[in-house]
């Protein structure tokens, strides 16, 4: 990195950044929303004299806090308000809707896909830059298990969070109507894999909003539902430690959740989920969270990757072997410098990410002015998970919270970190409002498909085919 200093130091006199450089950000999640926001604050005189220009590219025009997404399905939250609109945060950014497909950083350019160059079937503009930050974040960890890809669904976006919201709701429409008791069984078995964050919070929240919905179906019983939460290694939430962990286990069951540990989905074909224990259970309702790989655009890039295909980094957040490339987050093997033995990577999670994207602006900075690097260090505090309304469970700076503290605790802590003010007004008064009334068990389903009653009006097929732009709907 001391060669990337030294040819910055070339750029900058008395100060000012001396030929114009153009940073490309890829990704606008946590990492790439917030290094943007560093920099468009500590180059705000840069970026006014046009010596700097950045571009953030990225799928979708908001950024995902992914912490609320359980409490989105469970209806705690609206949908628009655990996402954050990047080209009002980013009002100095370029902000470019679309994907980088490939990075050919020896030549410093990246093949970005929009709608536009899709439509024009131009196969993708190019961008030259001179500064890469290649933040894509992860993707769901699959394996090859017959009928997940067909008939499972992840729990990464807002969209599948609504989508299985709806899709719960739908479930217990369809077991309230039918009079064939195998419809109805198959519709309220919830086989959720995977017992890490992501899998234990969204099945705590969706099991507490079907059991309240319950009360408004004549012949549907919080008994008649089953919920399985299926977990290959012998403990769950290993987020919370070992012994918070276990309560989770036992407050899970208490609540008639099956908790299935050392236990893997073998087949969910047919419908039917087939358990490596033997137990098989028909189901309409596969959520696969078991864990999360790097984002597969990097095996297009030519920079290195470990074992585990995360781009390989130095501790100040470069690249290795590189010079103006930089990555933090899920796509990035970063060292825990904490961990008192070499070898050790941060764990891909929020609480890094945000850090690391902090230390990231600022060492673009100080590259660019020619000072030194930072080294991003931060010890892993612990965590905190809602199990539902009123429940959760918390391990932070070594305090063991249970029950409602937890739970308290889990939506203070996520309302201090949830992005703007904007974003904490709205959510704080959704939650006192939602203290005042009752909870909302209506599914919107029917949003996905818009045109279905026009085209029935105007004497067509209903299409189940979502719309051209399926994000549109919430
Ligand atoms: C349900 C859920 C709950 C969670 N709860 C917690 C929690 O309580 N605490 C915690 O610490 N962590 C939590 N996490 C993990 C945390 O959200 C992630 O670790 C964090 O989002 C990683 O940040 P990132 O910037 O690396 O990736 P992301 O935030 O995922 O951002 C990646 C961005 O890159 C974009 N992108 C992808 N491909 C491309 C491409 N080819 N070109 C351009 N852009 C691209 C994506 O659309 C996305 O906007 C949770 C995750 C989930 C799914």
């Amino acid at each position: 990195m001391v060669e990337a200093v030294d040819k910055r130091k070339r750029r900058v006199r008395h100060g000012r950044v001396k030929e114009r450089a153009r940073i490309l950000v890829v990704g606008g999640g946590y990492v790439g929303m917030y290094t943007a926001l560093r920099l468009q604050r500590r180059l705000k005189r840069e970026l006014d004299r046009g010596e700097v220009e950045i571009t953030v590219v990225t799928p979708d025009p908001y950024m995902t806090y992914q912490p609320f997404l359980p409490e989105a399905a469970a209806g705690a939250i609206s949908p628009r308000h655990v996402v954050v609109p990047l080209r009002r945060v980013l009002d100095r950014c370029r902000v470019v809707i679309g994907e980088a497909t490939a990075v050919d950083h020896a030549k410093r350019t990246a093949t970005i896909s929009t709608l536009a160059t899709e439509e024009e079937g131009t196969g993708g503009e190019r961008l030259t830059y001179d500064e890469l930050v290649l933040a894509p974040g992860s993707v769901s960890r699959t394996l090859p298990v017959p009928g997940l890809a067909e008939h499972g669904i992840g729990f990464k976006t807002v969209e599948e969070a609504i989508g299985l919201r709806n899709h719960v709701i739908e479930q217990m429409d369809i077991a309230s109507s039918t009079r064939d008791p195998a419809i109805r069984d198959a519709a309220l078995t919830f086989v959720f894999v995977g017992g890490g964050f992501a899998g234990v919070e969204a099945l705590g929240e969706l099991e507490d909003m079907a059991r309240y919905a319950a009360r408004y179906y004549h012949n549907v019983q919080p008994e008649d539902m089953k919920w399985i939460l299926v977990e290959a290694s012998d403990r769950i939430l290993p987020e919370v430690g070992e012994e918070m962990g276990r309560y989770t286990v036992t407050e899970l069951r208490r609540r008639n959740i099956d908790v299935r540990l050392r236990t893997r989905l073998d087949s969910c074909a047919d419908r039917v989920a087939a358990l490596s224990d033997g137990a098989r259970f028909p189901t309409r309702t596969v959520v696969w969270t078991a864990g999360v790989k790097p984002h597969p655009v990097l095996a297009a890039t030519d920079l290195p990757r470990n074992g585990r295909g995360r781009l390989k980094c130095t501790a100040e957040l470069t690249i290795e072997g590189t010079t103006h490339a930089w990555a933090a987050g899920d796509a990035a093997a970063v060292p825990d410098v904490t961990a008192g033995k070499p070898g050790g990577e941060c764990a891909p999670n929020a609480q890094h990410a945000v850090r690391q994207a902090r230390v990231l602006g600022d060492n673009i900075v100080h590259a660019l002015r020619g000072e030194p690097l930072t080294t991003y260090t931060h010890k892993y505090v612990g965590s905190v998970a809602s199990l539902g309304l009123h429940k959760g469970v918390a391990h932070v700076y070594g305090r063991k919270l249970k029950g409602y503290p937890a739970w308290f605790m889990h939506r203070a802590y996520h309302l201090s970190r949830v992005p703007t003010f904007n974003r904490k007004a709205r959510v704080l008064a959704e939650w006192s409002l939602a203290g005042l009334f009752k909870r909302e068990i209506v599914s919107l389903g029917s949003l996905e498909h818009p045109r279905a009653e026009f085209e029935l009006a105007a004497g067509g097929k209903p299409s189940q085919d979502p719309p051209h732009n399926p994000k549109g709907s919430s």
